[in-house]
């Protein structure tokens, strides 16, 4: 999996609450969907740092260890990695103790010119503990020759390209930040603590807020820094603004439904994608099946655009992982089927329209497709609410690499072919603008799917070639 270098992760702050720790790790519960692999929380309590980091699903990391993490301030991730061996040291947030204080920092995204920083640190004589870029920061922290943490991180933040969403945490302090394209999202929110304080809280997704009470403000700006302290909260921008580059895919699949990601709910995206992609691929058949759960509210707005009854006929087992991280093809081989059943009364005879958010690859799809045909359906009609995906994301998403994405080297004709459909429609890219209200205003990276990317790609080579690993 060494040509794997992207991940995916979701990030928590927490400033000025009794249980800071608790809410952290419900936050990271409600956004477990961003990151399988490992999760880890820091919190602070005014003196001293505590951290807990383990592989695994947070409901089963943290309970019997939150007691341990005291203060009034937390940090936290959860992340899904590709690597096999050195996984717990990557495993975030990282903390270190140095020139500035104890600090610790948590990050989604990829830093693009990570591996550039890394060599010109090392040569500086810096030692790096792990292979995620994340580390990089806190020693472009420590190198800086500002006194302040703050200026410090000013000056770090500067020397960053790409896609990061950063919470760090200071003693007394939580410091958030974007980068000036806003590729990935960070949301800030506040609740009442006893006594009539204000606790705020930051997330990647407003799922967190919802689960813990917290009222969704907006988010961070691209390009700005959020500094909250014992003199309040300041808003500050480091960087001048640049063109919006934020993710697309946040709101064709990763985001949660019920999550506001870049101001806007991802439900309404979504179901949107659908329709348009009813009046773009319609299809004469019976009924709208959607793939679960990743297709269901784009299979909603098509079945009620197109007129067709929506009929939940794959049943999904919600206890077992993604099959798409599994990362042997021979567990993902069967993972499709310990993760989906037919419903064969509502299939036998009918002529279905199968609705998925994306194909990557086409193997999960071809099963799936093969599935509701061993089923008894008659004809199989695969719509997929996006468009073809054909260059690899460097800004965060884990996609594999061009070869092994199915639209980059066959046209729609042979991936039909591939995944055994009688008919195959994506959605256009004009249709993906307009669904998440992007059609006039170029707000949003779609590189993914027009391999059109919006930072250097002079930095992408090299750090493809040196096979960094990030998140
Ligand atoms: P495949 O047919 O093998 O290309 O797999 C397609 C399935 O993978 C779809 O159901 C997608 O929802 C899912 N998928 C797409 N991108 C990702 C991703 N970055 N992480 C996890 N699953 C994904």
């Amino acid at each position: 999996m060494q040509d794997k270098f992207h991940e995916e992760c979701g990030v928590v702050a927490i400033y000025g609450h009794p249980e800071a720790s608790k809410l952290a790790y419900l936050s990271l519960y409600a956004m477990q969907h961003r990151g399988q692999e490992s999760a880890g929380i820091c919190t602070s309590d005014g003196n001293r740092v505590h951290t807990h980091k383990a592989m695994g699903h947070v409901a089963d990391i943290f309970p019997p260890v939150l007691a341990n993490l005291p203060g009034e301030l937390a940090i936290g991730h959860t992340r899904y990695s590709t690597t096999g061996d050195t996984v717990l040291l990557n495993a975030q947030p990282f903390s270190v103790a140095c020139n500035k204080g104890k600090v610790a920092v948590a990050h989604n995204g990829n830093i693009t010119n990570a591996a550039e920083l890394r060599a010109d640190l090392e040569r500086r004589g810096a030692i790096f503990q792990a292979s995620s870029d994340t580390e990089v920061i806190l020693h472009l922290v420590a190198h800086s020759s500002e006194r302040t943490f703050a200026g410090a991180l000013r000056d770090a933040l500067l020397q960053l390209e790409g896609a990061f969403s950063l919470v760090f945490l200071a003693q007394d302090r939580i410091i958030v930040a974007r980068d000036p394209h806003g590729f990935r999202p960070l949301a800030v929110g506040e609740m009442e603590v006893s006594g009539g304080r204000k606790c705020y809280v930051f997330a990647s997704e407003t799922c967190a807020f919802d689960l813990i009470n917290a009222v969704y403000l907006h988010d961070v700006e691209p390009g700005e820094m959020v500094i909250v302290g014992p003199e309040g909260i300041t808003h500050e921008r480091y960087a001048p603004v640049q063109a919006l580059a934020q993710c697309a895919f946040e709101h064709v699949y990763f985001s949660r439904p019920d999550s506001i990601v870049f101001g806007r709910p991802v439900a309404e995206s979504r179901e949107q994608l659908g329709r348009l992609l009813a009046r773009e691929c319609p299809a004469d058949a019976d009924v709208v099946v959607p793939v679960p759960d990743s297709g269901v509210v784009a299979a909603i707005g098509y079945a009620s655009e197109s007129g067709l009854p929506y009929r939940q006929a794959l049943i999904r087992n919600h206890y077992v992982g993604r099959t798409f991280i599994e990362p042997s093809q021979a567990i993902r081989d069967f993972g499709v089927k310990l993760k989906l059943n037919p419903v064969r009364h509502l299939l036998v005879g009918r002529r279905v329209v199968l609705v998925d958010d994306s194909l990557v690859r086409g193997t999960t799809s071809r099963k799936i497709v093969r599935m509701v045909r061993q089923a008894g359906a008659r004809e199989v009609h695969l719509r997929i609410s996006c468009p073809p995906t054909v260059s690899p994301c460097f800004y965060g998403v884990d996609t594999p690499t061009r070869g092994e994405l199915i639209a980059s080297n066959h046209n729609i004709e042979e991936i039909r072919r591939f995944v055994e459909a009688d008919t195959l429609g994506y959605l256009s890219l004009s249709s993906l603008r307009k669904a998440v209200g992007d059609d006039e205003r170029h707000e949003y990276c779609y590189a993914c799917y027009t391999g059109d990317y919006p930072t250097d790609l002079v930095q992408i080579d090299q750090l493809a070639a040196a096979g960094q690993k990030h998140c």
